[in-house]
Protein backbone atom coordinates (compact mmCIF):
# COMPACT_ATOMS: atom_id res chain seq x y z
CA UNK A 1 0.00 0.00 0.00
CA UNK A 2 1.38 3.68 -0.80
CA UNK A 3 2.12 5.23 1.92
CA UNK A 4 0.39 9.09 2.23
CA UNK A 5 2.83 11.82 2.85
CA UNK A 6 2.77 14.69 5.94
CA UNK A 7 4.25 16.30 8.70
CA UNK A 8 3.22 15.00 11.62
CA UNK A 9 0.27 12.55 12.66
CA UNK A 10 -1.54 12.94 15.71
CA UNK A 11 -3.30 9.90 16.74
CA UNK A 12 -6.73 10.84 18.83
CA UNK A 13 -8.12 14.10 18.30
CA UNK A 14 -9.37 14.76 22.14
CA UNK A 15 -8.42 17.47 24.24
CA UNK A 16 -5.02 17.01 24.00
CA UNK A 17 -5.05 16.02 20.05
CA UNK A 18 -7.23 18.21 18.81
CA UNK A 19 -5.01 21.20 20.50
CA UNK A 20 -1.40 19.93 19.35
CA UNK A 21 -3.33 19.18 15.68
CA UNK A 22 -4.87 22.27 14.70
CA UNK A 23 -1.78 24.69 16.29
CA UNK A 24 0.66 22.30 14.40
CA UNK A 25 -1.88 23.15 11.04
CA UNK A 26 -2.08 26.83 11.81
CA UNK A 27 2.18 27.09 11.75
CA UNK A 28 1.90 25.45 8.40
CA UNK A 29 2.48 22.08 9.04
CA UNK A 30 0.99 19.59 7.13
CA UNK A 31 -1.35 17.74 9.91
CA UNK A 32 -2.78 14.63 9.96
CA UNK A 33 -5.19 13.97 12.55
CA UNK A 34 -6.91 10.52 13.46
CA UNK A 35 -9.86 10.57 15.37
CA UNK A 36 -11.55 6.81 15.53
CA UNK A 37 -15.02 8.64 17.62
CA UNK A 38 -15.64 12.35 18.61
CA UNK A 39 -13.07 15.35 17.70
CA UNK A 40 -12.97 16.75 20.74
CA UNK A 41 -12.48 13.50 23.26
CA UNK A 42 -14.28 12.42 26.42
CA UNK A 43 -14.32 16.24 28.07
CA UNK A 44 -16.84 17.79 25.85
CA UNK A 45 -18.87 14.82 25.32
CA UNK A 46 -19.34 12.31 28.12
CA UNK A 47 -16.62 14.25 31.05
CA UNK A 48 -15.97 17.53 32.36
CA UNK A 49 -18.96 19.53 30.39
CA UNK A 50 -21.87 17.15 30.62
CA UNK A 51 -21.02 16.10 34.08
CA UNK A 52 -20.63 19.79 35.14
CA UNK A 53 -23.59 20.81 33.27
CA UNK A 54 -25.47 17.73 35.89
CA UNK A 55 -23.84 19.83 38.94
CA UNK A 56 -24.81 22.65 38.28
CA UNK A 57 -28.39 21.80 38.11
CA UNK A 58 -27.78 19.63 41.40
CA UNK A 59 -26.18 22.83 43.36
CA UNK A 60 -29.10 24.76 41.98
CA UNK A 61 -31.63 22.10 43.31
CA UNK A 62 -29.86 22.15 46.73
CA UNK A 63 -29.21 26.15 47.21
CA UNK A 64 -33.76 26.16 46.76
CA UNK A 65 -34.01 23.64 49.46
CA UNK A 66 -31.62 25.77 51.45
CA UNK A 67 -33.73 28.67 51.44
CA UNK A 68 -36.28 27.57 54.50
CA UNK A 69 -34.93 29.07 57.30
CA UNK A 70 -32.47 31.43 55.94
CA UNK A 71 -34.69 33.11 52.87
CA UNK A 72 -38.07 32.23 53.17
CA UNK A 73 -39.86 29.40 51.58
CA UNK A 74 -39.36 27.30 48.32
CA UNK A 75 -40.96 24.13 47.10
CA UNK A 76 -38.66 22.75 44.58
CA UNK A 77 -39.66 19.96 42.50
CA UNK A 78 -35.98 18.88 40.69
CA UNK A 79 -36.73 17.52 36.62
CA UNK A 80 -34.02 15.97 34.74
CA UNK A 81 -35.33 16.65 31.69
CA UNK A 82 -34.11 20.16 31.23
CA UNK A 83 -30.41 18.99 32.28
CA UNK A 84 -31.07 16.25 29.90
CA UNK A 85 -31.94 18.02 26.66
CA UNK A 86 -29.10 21.00 27.32
CA UNK A 87 -26.81 18.17 27.26
CA UNK A 88 -27.66 16.73 24.31
CA UNK A 89 -29.21 20.07 22.23
CA UNK A 90 -26.53 22.87 23.80
CA UNK A 91 -23.51 21.19 25.05
CA UNK A 92 -23.15 17.97 22.46
CA UNK A 93 -25.13 18.55 19.58
CA UNK A 94 -26.30 14.88 19.70
CA UNK A 95 -23.25 13.59 20.37
CA UNK A 96 -22.20 14.75 16.78
CA UNK A 97 -19.01 16.24 16.20
CA UNK A 98 -19.16 18.31 12.70
CA UNK A 99 -18.61 22.02 14.59
CA UNK A 100 -15.13 20.02 15.89
CA UNK A 101 -14.07 18.55 12.65
CA UNK A 102 -14.76 22.08 10.74
CA UNK A 103 -12.46 23.61 13.56
CA UNK A 104 -10.14 21.58 12.51
CA UNK A 105 -9.90 21.51 8.39
CA UNK A 106 -11.13 24.67 9.16
CA UNK A 107 -7.22 25.77 10.41
CA UNK A 108 -5.60 23.13 7.06
CA UNK A 109 -5.93 19.97 9.35
CA UNK A 110 -6.83 17.19 7.34
CA UNK A 111 -9.27 14.77 9.20
CA UNK A 112 -9.51 11.11 9.11
CA UNK A 113 -12.39 9.43 10.54
CA UNK A 114 -10.86 5.99 11.92
CA UNK A 115 -8.69 3.70 13.96
CA UNK A 116 -5.21 4.41 13.71
CA UNK A 117 -1.96 1.92 14.68
CA UNK A 118 1.24 2.96 14.49
CA UNK A 119 3.14 0.10 12.27
CA UNK A 120 6.91 1.24 12.13
CA UNK A 121 8.86 4.59 13.45
CA UNK A 122 7.01 7.25 11.86
CA UNK A 123 4.60 5.29 10.26
CA UNK A 124 0.98 4.91 11.01
CA UNK A 125 -2.00 3.07 9.27
CA UNK A 126 -6.08 4.20 9.83
CA UNK A 127 -8.73 1.46 9.45
CA UNK A 128 -11.64 4.22 8.33
CA UNK A 129 -15.02 3.71 9.32
CA UNK A 130 -15.78 2.75 5.33
CA UNK A 131 -13.53 -0.45 5.95
CA UNK A 132 -10.67 1.04 4.17
CA UNK A 133 -6.65 1.01 5.05
CA UNK A 134 -4.64 4.39 4.58
CA UNK A 135 -1.10 4.60 5.82
CA UNK A 136 0.68 7.33 6.50
CA UNK A 137 4.37 8.38 6.60
CA UNK A 138 5.28 11.34 9.14
CA UNK A 139 8.04 13.34 8.23
CA UNK A 140 8.42 14.91 11.56
CA UNK A 141 6.94 12.34 13.95
CA UNK A 142 3.65 11.12 15.37
CA UNK A 143 1.85 12.73 18.14
CA UNK A 144 0.03 10.07 20.61
CA UNK A 145 -3.25 11.48 22.28
CA UNK A 146 -5.37 8.55 22.78
CA UNK A 147 -6.46 9.67 25.90
CA UNK A 148 -8.28 6.45 28.38
CA UNK A 149 -11.22 4.78 28.52
CA UNK A 150 -13.54 3.29 31.14
CA UNK A 151 -11.83 0.65 33.22
CA UNK A 152 -13.73 -2.74 33.79
CA UNK A 153 -12.83 -3.77 37.24
CA UNK A 154 -12.39 -7.65 37.15
CA UNK A 155 -15.55 -8.09 39.40
CA UNK A 156 -17.54 -11.38 38.96
CA UNK A 157 -20.38 -10.94 36.71
CA UNK A 158 -19.80 -7.63 35.94
CA UNK A 159 -19.24 -7.47 32.50
CA UNK A 160 -22.94 -9.05 31.44
CA UNK A 161 -24.48 -6.74 32.83
CA UNK A 162 -25.78 -3.60 31.38
CA UNK A 163 -23.82 -1.20 33.83
CA UNK A 164 -23.32 2.30 32.99
CA UNK A 165 -19.97 4.58 32.66
CA UNK A 166 -19.87 7.91 33.07
CA UNK A 167 -20.56 7.63 28.94
CA UNK A 168 -23.91 6.68 29.64
CA UNK A 169 -24.55 8.11 32.97
CA UNK A 170 -24.56 11.74 30.85
CA UNK A 171 -26.93 10.46 28.50
CA UNK A 172 -29.68 9.30 30.87
CA UNK A 173 -33.05 10.92 30.27
CA UNK A 174 -34.31 10.33 33.81
CA UNK A 175 -33.21 9.77 36.91
CA UNK A 176 -33.13 6.20 38.18
CA UNK A 177 -35.12 5.25 41.19
CA UNK A 178 -31.60 4.10 43.04
CA UNK A 179 -28.16 3.21 42.13
CA UNK A 180 -25.01 1.88 43.02
CA UNK A 181 -21.87 3.40 42.07
CA UNK A 182 -18.64 1.76 42.54
CA UNK A 183 -16.03 3.99 42.75
CA UNK A 184 -15.64 6.82 45.54
CA UNK A 185 -13.04 8.38 43.48
CA UNK A 186 -13.92 12.19 41.58
CA UNK A 187 -15.96 10.77 39.04
CA UNK A 188 -18.16 8.66 41.09
CA UNK A 189 -17.89 11.34 44.04
CA UNK A 190 -19.82 13.87 41.74
CA UNK A 191 -22.24 11.61 39.35
CA UNK A 192 -23.48 10.25 42.74
CA UNK A 193 -24.03 13.17 44.45
CA UNK A 194 -26.02 14.20 41.45
CA UNK A 195 -28.45 11.75 40.89
CA UNK A 196 -28.48 11.97 44.20
CA UNK A 197 -30.12 15.57 44.67
CA UNK A 198 -32.19 14.30 41.86
CA UNK A 199 -34.17 12.04 44.02
CA UNK A 200 -32.48 8.49 43.37
CA UNK A 201 -31.50 6.34 46.39
CA UNK A 202 -27.30 6.16 45.85
CA UNK A 203 -25.10 4.05 47.22
CA UNK A 204 -21.62 4.63 47.26
CA UNK A 205 -19.09 1.33 47.53
CA UNK A 206 -15.29 2.08 47.32
CA UNK A 207 -12.76 -0.22 49.05
CA UNK A 208 -10.49 2.50 50.14
CA UNK A 209 -10.88 3.75 53.58
CA UNK A 210 -12.30 6.69 52.15
CA UNK A 211 -13.89 8.63 49.35
CA UNK A 212 -11.12 10.53 47.21
CA UNK A 213 -8.68 7.91 48.10
CA UNK A 214 -6.01 9.89 46.50
CA UNK A 215 -6.79 13.50 48.53
CA UNK A 216 -6.14 14.59 52.35
CA UNK A 217 -8.05 12.94 54.07
CA UNK A 218 -9.84 14.97 55.56
CA UNK A 219 -11.30 15.68 52.31
CA UNK A 220 -13.03 12.51 51.78
CA UNK A 221 -14.22 12.84 55.53
CA UNK A 222 -15.68 16.08 55.05
CA UNK A 223 -17.67 14.51 51.56
CA UNK A 224 -18.58 11.42 53.76
CA UNK A 225 -20.23 13.31 56.52
CA UNK A 226 -21.81 15.51 53.65
CA UNK A 227 -22.95 12.49 51.91
CA UNK A 228 -24.33 11.22 55.02
CA UNK A 229 -26.27 13.99 55.47
CA UNK A 230 -27.89 14.17 52.36
CA UNK A 231 -28.79 10.38 52.39
CA UNK A 232 -26.10 8.75 50.31
CA UNK A 233 -25.30 5.70 51.85
CA UNK A 234 -21.09 5.70 51.44
CA UNK A 235 -19.70 2.52 52.12
CA UNK A 236 -15.80 3.13 52.41
CA UNK A 237 -13.25 -0.19 52.95
CA UNK A 238 -16.11 -2.03 50.85
CA UNK A 239 -14.40 -4.13 47.82
CA UNK A 240 -17.35 -5.09 45.88
CA UNK A 241 -18.01 -8.72 45.06
CA UNK A 242 -20.28 -10.63 42.41
CA UNK A 243 -22.87 -8.67 40.84
CA UNK A 244 -25.81 -9.82 39.10
CA UNK A 245 -28.37 -8.17 36.93
CA UNK A 246 -32.17 -10.03 37.21
CA UNK A 247 -33.71 -7.53 34.19
CA UNK A 248 -35.05 -4.98 36.28
CA UNK A 249 -32.57 -5.07 39.35
CA UNK A 250 -28.75 -4.83 39.85
CA UNK A 251 -27.46 -6.62 42.94
CA UNK A 252 -24.01 -6.37 44.53
CA UNK A 253 -22.79 -8.78 47.06
CA UNK A 254 -20.87 -6.02 49.69
CA UNK A 255 -18.87 -7.29 52.71
CA UNK A 256 -21.56 -10.52 54.67
CA UNK A 257 -24.76 -8.36 53.12
CA UNK A 258 -25.62 -7.34 49.35
CA UNK A 259 -26.93 -4.32 47.87
CA UNK A 260 -29.73 -3.72 45.08
CA UNK A 261 -30.55 -0.86 42.64
CA UNK A 262 -32.18 -0.10 39.28
CA UNK A 263 -28.64 1.33 37.95
CA UNK A 264 -25.12 0.80 38.45
CA UNK A 265 -22.43 2.91 37.63
CA UNK A 266 -19.03 1.51 36.94
CA UNK A 267 -16.43 4.54 38.17
CA UNK A 268 -13.34 2.82 39.20
CA UNK A 269 -10.92 4.11 36.74
CA UNK A 270 -9.70 4.59 32.99
CA UNK A 271 -7.73 2.22 30.89
CA UNK A 272 -4.88 2.03 28.47
CA UNK A 273 -4.18 -0.10 24.95
CA UNK A 274 -1.00 0.66 24.32
CA UNK A 275 -0.43 -2.70 22.60
CA UNK A 276 -3.51 -2.39 20.50
CA UNK A 277 -2.37 1.01 19.51
CA UNK A 278 0.51 -0.60 18.18
CA UNK A 279 3.50 1.22 20.46
CA UNK A 280 5.98 -1.89 19.79
CA UNK A 281 6.50 -1.03 16.48
CA UNK A 282 7.65 2.42 17.38
CA UNK A 283 10.19 0.88 20.19
CA UNK A 284 8.08 1.22 23.40
CA UNK A 285 6.39 -0.93 25.91
CA UNK A 286 3.02 -2.53 24.57
CA UNK A 287 2.22 -3.80 27.92
CA UNK A 288 2.85 -0.44 30.09
CA UNK A 289 0.32 1.20 31.37
CA UNK A 290 0.97 4.85 30.45
CA UNK A 291 3.41 6.19 27.92
CA UNK A 292 6.24 7.43 29.52
CA UNK A 293 7.01 11.12 28.30
CA UNK A 294 10.07 13.40 29.00
CA UNK A 295 9.48 17.00 30.15
CA UNK A 296 9.36 18.24 26.32
CA UNK A 297 6.74 15.53 25.72
CA UNK A 298 9.28 13.08 24.17
CA UNK A 299 8.31 9.69 24.09
CA UNK A 300 10.79 8.36 21.36
CA UNK A 301 12.48 9.20 18.47
CA UNK A 302 9.90 11.43 16.37
CA UNK A 303 7.70 10.52 18.72
CA UNK A 304 5.51 12.90 21.55
CA UNK A 305 2.50 11.78 23.84
CA UNK A 306 0.04 14.31 25.32
CA UNK A 307 -2.74 13.93 27.71
CA UNK A 308 -4.39 11.58 29.78
CA UNK A 309 -1.99 8.57 28.20
CA UNK A 310 1.12 9.98 30.03
CA UNK A 311 -0.08 8.75 32.73
CA UNK A 312 0.73 12.12 34.78
CA UNK A 313 -2.50 13.23 35.67
CA UNK A 314 -6.04 13.36 33.64
CA UNK A 315 -7.62 16.25 33.65
CA UNK A 316 -8.14 18.21 30.34
CA UNK A 317 -5.63 21.30 31.78
CA UNK A 318 -2.93 18.92 31.62
CA UNK A 319 -3.70 17.90 28.32
CA UNK A 320 -3.88 20.92 26.94
CA UNK A 321 -0.36 22.24 29.21
CA UNK A 322 1.14 19.00 27.43
CA UNK A 323 -0.24 19.55 23.84
CA UNK A 324 1.38 23.42 23.97
CA UNK A 325 4.74 21.96 25.44
CA UNK A 326 4.44 19.37 22.54
CA UNK A 327 3.73 22.02 19.86
CA UNK A 328 6.63 24.03 20.99
CA UNK A 329 8.89 21.36 20.72
CA UNK A 330 7.82 19.86 16.92
CA UNK A 331 8.30 23.65 15.87
CA UNK A 332 11.66 24.36 17.37
CA UNK A 333 9.78 27.10 19.16
CA UNK A 334 11.79 26.54 23.11
CA UNK A 335 10.03 27.61 26.14
CA UNK A 336 9.37 26.15 29.35
CA UNK A 337 9.68 22.54 29.75
CA UNK A 338 6.70 20.45 31.64
CA UNK A 339 6.86 21.59 35.14
CA UNK A 340 3.98 19.54 37.37
CA UNK A 341 4.58 20.82 40.95
CA UNK A 342 1.80 22.70 40.93
CA UNK A 343 -0.69 20.77 39.19
CA UNK A 344 -4.35 21.18 40.14
CA UNK A 345 -7.51 19.39 40.88
CA UNK A 346 -10.84 20.14 41.51
CA UNK A 347 -13.62 17.47 41.93
CA UNK A 348 -16.93 19.62 41.49
CA UNK A 349 -19.16 17.80 44.28
CA UNK A 350 -20.98 20.35 46.93
CA UNK A 351 -18.70 21.30 48.71
CA UNK A 352 -15.50 21.38 45.49
CA UNK A 353 -12.62 20.46 46.73
CA UNK A 354 -9.66 21.66 45.12
CA UNK A 355 -6.12 20.99 45.35
CA UNK A 356 -2.34 21.62 44.21
CA UNK A 357 0.71 19.79 44.77
CA UNK A 358 1.26 17.49 47.67
CA UNK A 359 -0.79 16.28 49.95
CA UNK A 360 0.89 15.81 53.96
CA UNK A 361 1.45 12.60 53.04
CA UNK A 362 2.69 12.63 49.66
CA UNK A 363 5.31 15.24 51.05
CA UNK A 364 6.59 13.09 54.00
CA UNK A 365 7.19 10.11 51.77
CA UNK A 366 9.26 11.82 49.94
CA UNK A 367 11.19 12.92 53.23
CA UNK A 368 10.26 16.51 52.96
CA UNK A 369 10.34 18.16 56.60
CA UNK A 370 6.63 18.73 56.01
CA UNK A 371 4.35 20.97 58.31
CA UNK A 372 0.39 21.59 58.20
CA UNK A 373 -1.56 23.91 58.54
CA UNK A 374 -5.85 23.70 58.78
CA UNK A 375 -8.82 25.97 59.13
CA UNK A 376 -12.52 24.92 58.88
CA UNK A 377 -14.32 27.21 57.13
CA UNK A 378 -17.54 27.66 59.21
CA UNK A 379 -15.41 29.08 61.99
CA UNK A 380 -14.49 31.85 59.38
CA UNK A 381 -16.49 34.74 59.18
CA UNK A 382 -17.85 34.25 55.61
CA UNK A 383 -18.51 30.34 56.26
CA UNK A 384 -20.74 31.48 59.13
CA UNK A 385 -22.46 34.43 57.44
CA UNK A 386 -23.13 31.10 54.27
CA UNK A 387 -23.79 29.19 56.74
CA UNK A 388 -26.41 26.51 54.76
CA UNK A 389 -23.99 24.36 52.78
CA UNK A 390 -20.77 26.08 54.72
CA UNK A 391 -19.04 23.14 55.30
CA UNK A 392 -15.43 23.25 54.67
CA UNK A 393 -11.86 23.37 55.06
CA UNK A 394 -8.48 25.19 54.18
CA UNK A 395 -5.28 22.58 54.60
CA UNK A 396 -1.82 23.67 53.40
CA UNK A 397 1.12 21.77 53.06
CA UNK A 398 5.15 23.43 54.07
CA UNK A 399 8.07 22.65 53.39
CA UNK A 400 9.43 23.70 56.37
CA UNK A 401 13.22 23.74 55.35
CA UNK A 402 12.29 26.11 52.38
CA UNK A 403 9.19 28.39 53.53
CA UNK A 404 7.00 27.31 50.89
CA UNK A 405 3.89 25.63 50.43
CA UNK A 406 4.08 22.65 48.79
CA UNK A 407 0.70 21.76 48.40
CA UNK A 408 -2.44 22.59 49.82
CA UNK A 409 -6.37 21.66 49.42
CA UNK A 410 -9.46 24.34 49.68
CA UNK A 411 -13.12 22.49 50.09
CA UNK A 412 -16.14 24.64 50.37
CA UNK A 413 -18.50 26.39 48.41
CA UNK A 414 -16.19 27.95 45.18
CA UNK A 415 -13.29 25.87 46.91
CA UNK A 416 -12.28 25.04 42.89
CA UNK A 417 -11.89 28.90 43.11
CA UNK A 418 -10.26 29.81 46.29
CA UNK A 419 -7.67 26.82 45.38
CA UNK A 420 -6.63 29.64 42.42
CA UNK A 421 -4.36 31.64 44.95
CA UNK A 422 -2.96 28.63 46.33
CA UNK A 423 -1.79 27.06 43.32
CA UNK A 424 0.01 30.62 42.72
CA UNK A 425 1.38 30.43 45.91
CA UNK A 426 2.77 26.60 44.94
CA UNK A 427 3.68 27.04 41.44
CA UNK A 428 5.68 30.26 42.58
CA UNK A 429 7.05 28.88 45.45
CA UNK A 430 6.32 32.44 47.45
CA UNK A 431 8.19 32.68 50.59
CA UNK A 432 5.43 32.23 53.46
CA UNK A 433 6.64 35.04 55.17
CA UNK A 434 5.03 36.79 52.11
CA UNK A 435 1.74 35.04 51.90
CA UNK A 436 1.40 35.59 55.94
CA UNK A 437 2.05 39.62 55.25
CA UNK A 438 -0.43 39.40 52.28
CA UNK A 439 -4.14 41.49 52.71
CA UNK A 440 -7.07 39.18 51.88
CA UNK A 441 -10.37 40.83 51.33
CA UNK A 442 -13.13 40.43 53.92
CA UNK A 443 -15.33 38.70 54.36
CA UNK A 444 -13.84 36.28 51.24
CA UNK A 445 -13.46 32.80 51.83
CA UNK A 446 -10.36 32.49 50.35
CA UNK A 447 -9.47 34.76 53.40
CA UNK A 448 -9.49 31.49 55.18
CA UNK A 449 -6.08 31.20 53.80
CA UNK A 450 -4.57 33.75 56.42
CA UNK A 451 -6.52 31.33 58.98
CA UNK A 452 -4.83 28.54 57.84
CA UNK A 453 -1.18 30.07 57.68
CA UNK A 454 -1.89 30.88 61.26
CA UNK A 455 -2.67 27.33 62.32
CA UNK A 456 0.94 26.27 60.78
CA UNK A 457 3.07 29.28 62.25
CA UNK A 458 1.28 27.41 65.31
CA UNK A 459 3.52 24.57 64.60
CA UNK A 460 1.06 21.88 63.79
C1 LIG B 1 -16.75 11.76 34.17
C2 LIG B 1 -15.48 12.55 33.97
C3 LIG B 1 -15.45 13.87 34.35
C4 LIG B 1 -14.29 14.62 34.14
N1 LIG B 1 -14.28 15.91 34.54
C5 LIG B 1 -13.17 16.65 34.38
C6 LIG B 1 -13.12 18.00 34.80
O1 LIG B 1 -14.10 18.54 35.33
N2 LIG B 1 -11.98 18.70 34.60
C7 LIG B 1 -10.88 18.14 34.02
O2 LIG B 1 -9.86 18.82 33.87
N3 LIG B 1 -10.89 16.85 33.59
C8 LIG B 1 -12.00 16.10 33.78
N4 LIG B 1 -12.02 14.80 33.33
C9 LIG B 1 -10.83 14.26 32.64
C10 LIG B 1 -10.78 14.70 31.17
O3 LIG B 1 -11.96 14.33 30.50
C11 LIG B 1 -9.57 14.04 30.48
O4 LIG B 1 -8.43 14.30 31.26
C12 LIG B 1 -9.35 14.58 29.08
O5 LIG B 1 -10.46 14.31 28.25
C13 LIG B 1 -8.09 13.95 28.50
O6 LIG B 1 -7.85 14.42 27.22
P1 LIG B 1 -7.00 13.51 26.19
O7 LIG B 1 -6.81 14.37 24.99
O8 LIG B 1 -5.82 12.96 26.86
O9 LIG B 1 -7.93 12.27 25.89
P2 LIG B 1 -9.45 12.12 25.40
O10 LIG B 1 -10.23 13.35 25.65
O11 LIG B 1 -9.91 10.85 26.00
O12 LIG B 1 -9.30 11.96 23.84
C14 LIG B 1 -8.64 10.87 23.26
C15 LIG B 1 -9.23 10.63 21.90
O13 LIG B 1 -8.44 9.67 21.21
C16 LIG B 1 -9.31 8.84 20.44
N5 LIG B 1 -8.60 7.58 20.17
C17 LIG B 1 -8.18 6.66 21.06
N6 LIG B 1 -7.51 5.68 20.44
C18 LIG B 1 -7.52 5.98 19.12
C19 LIG B 1 -6.97 5.35 17.96
N7 LIG B 1 -6.27 4.23 18.05
N8 LIG B 1 -7.18 5.94 16.75
C20 LIG B 1 -7.87 7.10 16.65
N9 LIG B 1 -8.39 7.74 17.72
C21 LIG B 1 -8.21 7.20 18.94
C22 LIG B 1 -10.54 8.67 21.33
O14 LIG B 1 -11.67 8.32 20.56
C23 LIG B 1 -10.65 10.06 21.95
O15 LIG B 1 -11.53 10.91 21.24
C24 LIG B 1 -13.15 14.01 33.55
C25 LIG B 1 -13.18 12.67 33.16
C26 LIG B 1 -14.33 11.93 33.38
C27 LIG B 1 -14.34 10.49 32.96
Amino acid sequence: MAHEQTDVVVIGLGVGGEEAAGRLAEAGLHVTGIESRLVGGECPYFACVPTKIMVRAADLVTEARRIPGMAGAAAVTPDWAPVALRIRDEATDYWDDKVAVDRFTGKGGHFVRGRATITAPGEVTARTDDGATRAFRARRGIVIATGTDPAVPPIPGLESTPYWTNREAVQAERVPESMIVLGGGPVGAEIAQVFARFGARVTVVEAAPRLLPAAEPEAGELLASVFGHEGIDVRAGTPAGRISYDGQRFTVHLGEGTGAAEQLLGATGRRTSLAELGVAAAGLDGYARAIAADERMRAGDGLWAIGDITGVGAFTHMAMYQADIAVRDILGAGGPAADYRALPAVTFTDPEIGSVGLTEAQGRDRGLDVRTGITQLPSSSRGWIHKAGNDGFIKIVEDASRDVLIGATSAGPMGGEVLAALVLAVHAEVPVPVLRTMIYAYPTFHRAIQDALRDLAAGR
